[in-house]
């Protein structure tokens, strides 16, 4: 069973982190990572159904949004093969390798009507942790890196990601299309049955 207790906890402690730092963007990344980390250094807690890879395309599972949409908690999975369109965010996010390994790609424009200009590639490994926002370098990629299983990463955002107008760029020619994520769940983990532990203490 889904040991959900460690996702509880990672959210509580979000909260606080974006109670305090929310303003400060090097300091959110900061506490962020080592808490992300701390939730990705244990595969137990992420229940099935937000474990599940698609045959046609990479899914987006929503596991928490903060109520005032300060901070989102998304499971990405790849299926072999699978990969995103070249996007930004415009928002800091976390991105940690739970499961697998996955492949990024950064960009930049290279101008009007120029090919994307590729500046960089490196794979993540499980428990290693990338950053991403408008001042840190925000166009990329992500691949599944194995060619035989999916890869899941928990992805943390400073938004409501999937309710945020961003882009994605067509690669060949620069092109700048508005982009929407959203998810591809209608329902969510259920944190808050402690009822087990209240019982038992
Ligand atoms: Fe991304």
């Amino acid at each position: 069973m889904a040991n959900i207790e460690r996702l509880r906890r990672f959210i509580q402690d979000m909260t606080r982190a974006v109670e305090k730092s929310g303003a400060d963007e090097p300091a959110m990344l900061r506490e962020g990572k080592k808490l992300l980390a701390g939730l990705i250094a244990r595969d137990d807690w992420l229940p099935e159904e937000f474990a599940l890879s698609h045959p046609d395309t990479y899914r987006q599972y929503l596991l928490y949004c903060d109520p005032l949409e300060r901070f989102s908690v998304v499971s990405f999975v790849w299926g072999p093969g699978q990969t995103t369109p070249v996007h930004d965010h415009t928002v800091w996010g976390l991105v940690g390798v739970l499961r697998g390994a996955e492949k990024c790609e950064e960009f930049e424009r290279a101008g009007e009507n120029q090919p994307m200009r590729k500046t960089g590639e490196h794979r993540i490994e499980p428990g290693s942790i990338d950053a991403v926002s408008p001042a840190l370098g925000d166009i990329h990629t992500v691949s599944n890196a194995l060619a035989d299983r999916p890869s899941i990463s928990i992805h943390v955002y400073g938004a409501n990601i999937g309710a945020v107008k961003r882009h994605v760029y067509v690669r060949e020619t620069g092109e700048i299309k508005p982009f929407v994520s959203g998810y591809s769940n209608s329902v969510l983990p259920n944190l808050w049955d402690r009822s087990a532990e209240v019982r038992a203490g």
